[in-house]
């Protein structure tokens, strides 16, 4: 995997296709990126905005604002493989970026390749968001899974973000970006901008670009683009995601991931059957891992197995998580309006970090009362452990 001999094969002819579609004015108001196969066997998403393009094309309905389509992955898509040299969805760190631009282009892998173009067209409109507020930046970014199941939103826990999620009538997982660095929607919303993830159904299956096209129309209006009587199969739309998510609970807390090493990648096995959103027992057979996938994975404690991997590639096996209540929604929403956050600081065993206003070190020793879903409530994600002290980054709520 490391031996990348430079493939030929990816032209530029797909660099000029990176952009599916621009329709509005980025001027007018806020703009809307949609982005699909950032992972290259998840064709759903480009499908579904190359459908959206040709209907606003036909259509011509004025926009109070701008819908950017962008591929995401054009080299492993023209494959049909998740990725080329490296997974597109976890090179988004903050220094991660930063070594890419210090990189000579000529040395560029793959996918290091394709994050310079999304790069170069994604930069200009976050600068413009940070410097005025009619230009906001909002990122769809559309996936599916190797297993399949009902739709689902991903995204970090902030009170933007939770807008256009409920909007778009899907089940969300919260907290999951906790356990990946380096996502695409980290790296977008990491000035307060909204981005979710909309997981659309299973790879080949193709009800997932249906869902995608629902995604982006029902975005379009929850972002302003769009006023609702401008697209006319709004209703159909909803009800197509609400039923595709029937019977699954409304927001889930994702608390634990099973981490598959490297060199163990090509033996991992779920067990067969096994389902996203299915309500698992603790201590269940869920998977075989190890050298000789001779080691069972069981589920650690009860709860709901989320995104099972049923493909080749990939870091992560299965991710478990806890459905939240709708009260502790409401109420973490009352107290991060009322800027709770400001006394926490204020608290025995917590402190505030040197990495700015918005980071918290805390002594688990001494703050052991405090749970990782109290600080959760309040807009934080735990970050990075560090000297005996866990460290908790604010989430950018826009209030
Ligand atoms: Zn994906």
């Amino acid at each position: 995997m490391n031996a990348h001999p430079q493939p030929q094969a990816c032209p530029s002819a797909f660099a000029a296709g990176r952009e599916i579609g621009r329709y509005g004015s980025a001027e007018a108001g806020p703009t809307l990126v949609a982005t699909g196969g950032l992972h290259g066997n998840e064709p759903g998403g480009v499908v579904a905005l190359g459908r959206v393009f040709r209907e606003l094309a036909e259509r011509k309905p004025a926009m109070k604002g701008q819908l950017l389509g962008l591929v995401g992955n054009s080299c492993a898509l023209a494959r049909s493989t998740r990725f080329v040299d490296e997974d597109m969805n976890r090179v988004w760190t903050k220094a991660g970026v930063e070594a890419l631009r210090r990189q000579d282009p000529s040395q560029d892998h793959s996918e290091q390749r394709e994050q310079r173009e999304l790069l170069a067209l994604l930069d200009p409109l976050l600068e413009a968001a940070a410097a005025n507020p009619r230009r906001r930046a909002m990122l769809l970014d559309l996936h599916s899974t190797s297993g399949g199941g009902p739709p689902f939103i991903v995204m970090g826990d902030t009170l933007q973000n939770r807008e256009l999620a409920f909007a778009l009538k899907a089940p969300v997982l919260l907290g999951l970006e906790e356990n990946i660095e380096g996502t695409l929607i980290e790296y977008f919303a990491a000035g307060g901008n909204v981005a979710v993830v909309l997981e659309g159904g299973q790879n080949e299956d193709p009800r997932t670009a249906d869902n995608h096209e629902s995604a982006i129309w029902i975005a379009l209006v929850a972002c302003g683009l769009l006023d609702a009587a401008q697209v006319p199969e709004l209703e159909r739309h909803r009800a197509r995601l609400t039923a595709a998510a029937s019977g699954v609970p409304g927001v889930i807390e994702v608390v634990h991931r099973h981490d598959i090493a490297p060199e163990n990648e090509p033996h991992f096995r779920m067990l067969p059957g096994l389902k996203g959103f299915m309500q698992i027992e603790k201590g269940r057979l869920l998977a075989h891992d190890g050298p000789h996938a001779q080691a069972q994975v069981t589920a650690p404690f009860s709860g709901v197995l989320l995104m099972p991997r049923y493909q080749p590639k990939g870091l992560d096996g299965f991710f478990m998580g806890k459905t939240i209540e709708p009260f502790w929604l409401r109420m973490s929403a009352v107290l991060r309006k009322l800027r709770m956050e400001r006394v926490i600081s204020l608290l025995p065993g917590v402190q505030q970090n040197h990495h700015g206003p918005n980071t918290l070190a805390v002594d688990p020793k001494i703050a052991r009362f405090f749970t990782l879903e109290f600080f959760h409530l309040l807009g934080y994600r735990k970050h990075v452990e560090h000297e005996q002290r866990l460290v908790f980054s604010r989430r950018n709520d826009r209030l």
